[in-house]
């Protein structure tokens, strides 16, 4: 682009553009002349491309209002008068990201594609829907995405419902969810920081649909809006079509957005808050202390680096003092951090876990002066090496999975550019990186402690105690309140809301015209890719183990992964090996302390991580290969050091330090236990697959019965020590050794010949003993479990095994879970149950699954996974509908990896047995499907359901209301 700065091209104006040495790209900064629109764009060399459109908007109460107008405008518009033109793209794009997301202050819309026809398509519909949409004039949109009330008769009790309300009630279901919302109250009683922007679900039914409007009419305009651009886009031809099919149609306005600053504190506040837990769980050492500070500006990025260094050395680390100091004190069992810098003024958390109210004033002593004395006796300088190595690792990898790099960078300059600041701030680190490297000898990070910490008075000190009675008189508030709602009403009000109810619902079951489905524009299935993607592998040997090789460019990065075969391990020690993936890497060793070796591993090695985990084979449900992986990274010029690592920890680990191990099964049982609903979904489908196969029992063996193993061992730890010693060494000697071992790497020819001497050395120093395969047995029973806990919604979940019943896998199944996520399930359980999302999966070893998410339902949706065949049975669209879920169903599986992923991915593909054939036939499965393919499935469908497989994570009361469901009823935190 030979564009001068100050000279204009389609419309816009050229700002500045710079040159960014890390991305390998230039950027412009660009502003449309008429209205003002900011736009930003990244000349990367990747076809990956990604657009956004962003908008200050901040909120100025908990209603959620942000969060519910981004749902809405996604509900139809002028050009797209459908009833969700998001679900059509989905269903039929080659998208490679599509999504929507409300933060503290701001709103983003971005796609990414690498199909520029497709992309062009996504542009437009997210534009027509910010500028012109439908819920403007319709308000069922704010009934069914926000909140609305539900009366099915007059006798009936009034109730709310809604998309968002159902989403928040989840979202704010979990102590630390509940937690870092009061600390943002607190933290910020001035500015928007202190509201919810995704809604407080007691606050969401304050929201009328005059505040709604005004809201969007306010920030939703191109003169508060942030538009961003990235890859091999044609820029002129992006900026004519901006300006003339969008931006062109306003005028320039002044928008009061500004993100106003929080005055700081003049000293510390101390809070007390309380969350709900069960009348019959045990409330001790179950209360949360946190300390909260402002740090400053976000624009000053040389300082929210160094705090990201510091955090992880003083608080993260396993060698990580602070860290320690507090664990040792036994004030508590965890520590967790965390910097949130997608504000304007970034936050900096340390919550200590598992505590007591009591103990406040002794945590913030402790913590002060572990400060002070890291502030006079200086810093360990090899500590915030490893710290400093560990994140220039992950800046220079910019590994970021399955999302576009485009769409993070994008993201990450919005730190800076949705403030006023230079978009370019985020995008750089060298600088940063070498002045915090000089720091190191200047004492820098003991001042950074000094101000941001000791002398900074903008802190919140709080507690958050269990509270047995709090769930219950939350409820019984809200009943009384919509019950004294109620009561005010005229029977012609109450016939109103049932109508209104009713008339929604029609609105919600009556399908799109044709016409108005036609306005989506899609690719034609000419247009897709033939054959499945390659990943090659090769077969290597070395002195009897089995290499699988990935000949990938990775930029200079090797990436292993270990599978010890865990067979080798009887079935009575299977929790210990669970155990053991949390501590290889952890503890002591022979050689080092677990302090030293985790400097060690951090100043040498990119990343090192642990799981354990059972694969069945491609159509073989009942086969069964449990192993231990461990996966590793380094840059290729630390091999060795990579190498002897590994050998230290594969060969010289030992458990003698207990009280490292109380530690480590302390911190476990909490993180299990913190986590629990957000993991809910993943506990009802293990569960279910653990009613039916090995290799289901094994896996669901992880969650609820290995926590239950960590309770028992905790409930007399050292009388249980010397035996967990003796179980841990051997269960290590089973598994660490060459015996079935198989190795993945992923890196270029070269690399790998480099690493092959260290390999080889590695392998030479690891035993080869006999152990027995052993014979493992599960009951593989249907329990038909209700779990219940003080979720606020219900996680629903069926399933059985395909295979077992006697049908085959098919390529067909792929286009079925696009049907039933984007058609079926979501009208059924999504827009009309007001769940927040439901879904299917099928697998090659004949898993089916059936969920739902953040669900008021139970029953309801059980009716609705039933009701599936019929709905198969009687599938009858268009052949245009048809083509548009084939692609969709190809977007999914042909998701741009990075090199680790595809590495990974080849491995897992050769592990589980699934050829590039039996890819290659499921790709023309999906390509040449017709609609009898489809309603073929439903007879598979319906056998399963049959089974009556299930499985519900819940509200207690709900769950016990429902009991002649289940065969099985119990707490989740028994
Ligand atoms: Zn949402």
């Amino acid at each position: 682009m030979n564009l001068k700065i100050g000279e204009e091209l389609n419309g816009f104006s050229l700002k500045n553009f710079s040159e960014v040495g890390e991305l390998g790209a230039k950027t412009y900064e660009f502003e449309h002349v008429k209205t003002g629109a900011k736009l930003f764009y990244v000349a990367a060399n990747d076809d990956n491309k990604v657009f956004y459109i962003g908008f200050r908007t901040p909120p100025k109460d908990d209603t959620g209002v942000a969060h519910i107008v981004e749902h809405s405008v996604l509900c139809g518009s002028k050009k797209y008068p459908l009833k969700e033109p998001f679900v059509e793209l989905v269903k039929g794009s080659l998208n490679t990201f599509l999504n929507a997301m409300t933060y503290p202050d701001k709103t983003v819309y971005p796609v990414a594609s690498r199909n520029a026809k497709d992309f062009r398509n996504l542009q437009d519909v997210y534009l027509d829907a910010v500028f012109n949409p439908s819920m403007l004039t319709m308000p069922e949109i704010l009934m069914q995405e926000g909140w609305h009330y539900e009366i099915s008769d007059a006798a009936a009790p009034l109730t709310y419902s809604g998309v968002v309300y159902n989403e928040m009630k989840g979202a704010l279901s979990s102590p630390d969810d509940i937690l870092g919302r009061k600390l943002m109250h607190e933290t910020f009683p001035q500015n928007c920081y202190g509201f919810e922007s995704g809604g407080d679900p007691e606050f969401i039914p304050n929201l009328t649909q005059e505040m709604f409007i005004a809201f969007h009419q306010k920030f939703y305009h191109p003169s508060n809006s942030f538009i961003y651009l990235y890859g091999d886009v044609d820029i002129a031809e992006q900026l004519e079509y901006l300006d003339r099919e969008y931006l062109s149609a306003f005028d320039k306005i002044e928008v009061d957005s500004e993100i106003s600053l929080q005055p700081t504190f003049a000293q510390m506040r101390r809070v007390d808050e309380v969350y709900p837990i069960g009348e019959e769980e045990s409330d001790a050492e179950k209360t949360f202390l946190a300390l909260n500070f402002v740090m400053g500006n976000i624009d000053d990025t040389l300082t929210n680096l160094g705090l990201g260094v510091l955090s992880h050395a003083l608080f993260t680390s396993p060698a990580a003092p602070v860290r320690k100091a507090l664990i040792d004190s036994g004030l508590g069992k965890d520590v967790d951090v965390g910097l949130e810098d997608d504000l304007r003024q970034p936050t900096f958390t340390i919550t200590l876990t598992g505590s007591e109210k009591n103990r406040v004033d002794k945590f913030y002593a402790l913590l002060s002066d572990e400060l002070k004395k890291l502030v006079e006796g200086g810093i360990d300088k090899t500590l915030l090496q490893a710290s400093i190595n560990l994140m220039e690792f992950r800046l220079r990898e910019a590994d970021f999975g399955l999302a576009p790099k485009g769409l993070i960078y994008g993201l990450r300059l919005l730190k800076t550019w949705l403030y006023g600041g230079d978009p370019n701030a985020y995008l750089r680190y060298e600088d940063d990186l070498a002045k915090i490297k000089r720091g190191l000898d200047e004492n820098y990070f003991e001042g950074l402690i000094q101000k941001y910490f000791l002398d900074n008075p903008h802190k919140v000190l709080m507690t958050l105690a269990p509270d047995k009675n709090f769930a219950k008189e939350r409820d019984a508030a809200q009943a009384a309140k919509l019950a004294e709602v109620k009561a005010q009403l005229s029977p012609a009000q109450i016939q109103d809301i049932i109508d209104t109810t009713s008339q929604l619902k029609i609105r919600q079951q009556t399908p799109d015209s044709p016409e108005a489905l036609k306005t989506i524009p899609i690719l034609k299935r000419e247009d897709l890719k033939k054959e499945a993607e390659n990943f090659p592998l090769q077969f290597r040997d070395m002195s009897g183990t089995k290499i699988l090789f990935s000949n990938i460019d990775t930029h200079g990065i090797i990436y292993l992964t270990f599978y010890f075969d865990a067979l080798k391990v009887p079935q009575d020690k299977i929790f210990h090996a669970y155990l053991l993936a949390e501590l290889l890497g952890n503890v002591d060793t022979k050689k080092h302390s677990y302090e030293e070796l985790a400097i060690l591993t951090n100043l040498n090695i990119g990343g090192f991580g642990v799981n354990l985990h059972a694969d069945s084979e491609n159509g073989l449900p009942n086969s069964f290969a449990p192993r231990m992986r461990i996966f590793v990274k380094a840059l290729g010029s630390k091999l060795e050091e990579m190498t002897d690592i590994l050998a230290e920890i594969f060969n010289d680990t030992i458990f003698t330090n207990k009280k490292r191990l109380r530690e480590i099964v302390e911190q476990e049982k909490i993180s299990f236990e913190l986590n629990l609903q957000n993991m809910a979904n993943q506990i009802v489908s293990a569960q279910i697959s653990a009613y039916q196969n090995k290799a289901g029992a094994y896996n669901a063996a992880s969650f609820l019965p290995y926590n239950k193993f960590l309770k028992d061992l905790l409930a007399d730890f050292d009388a249980n020590f010397d035996e967990l010693v003796d179980d841990l060494k051997d269960v290590l000697n089973r598994l660490i050794n060459r015996n079935g071992l198989i190795i993945s790497v992923t890196a270029p020819e070269t690399l790998y010949k480099n690493f092959v001497p260290h390999l080889y050395k590695l392998l030479k120093s690891l035993t080869i003993d006999e152990y027995q395969r052993e014979n493992y047995s599960f009951p593989c029973k249907p329990k038909n479990e209700g779990l219940y806990s003080q979720s606020r919604v219900q996680y629903v979940g069926k399933g059985a095994n395909f295979i077992e019943l006697g049908h085959e896998y098919t390529g067909a199944f792929n286009i079925l879970e696009t049907i039933l996520r984007y058609e079926y399930l979501w009208t059924k359980i999504r827009v009309q149950g007001g769940a927040y999302g439901a879904f299917a999966s099928f697998n090659r070893n004949g898993n089916l699954f059936f969920g739902s998410y953040r669900d008021p339902n139970l029953s309801k949706t059980l009716e609705t996974f039933d009701g599936t065949a019929d709905f198969l049975a009687n599938f009858n669209v268009s052949e245009r509908e048809m083509d548009k879920y084939i692609i969709g169903t190809l977007s999914k599986i042909d998701k741009p990896l990075t090199p680790s992923l595809k590495g990974q991915v080849a491995a897992d593909l050769c592990l589980k047995n699934i050829t590039y054939a039996d890819r290659q036939k499921s790709r023309n499965e999906i390509l040449s499907a017709r609609q009898e393919d489809i309603r073929a499935l439903s007879k598979v469908i319906d056998d399963c359901m049959k089974q009556n497989y299930l499985c519900v994570f819940g509200n207690e009361a709900v769950i016990k209301d429902n009991a002649k469901l289940f065969g099985e009823i119990k707490s989740v935190a028994d």
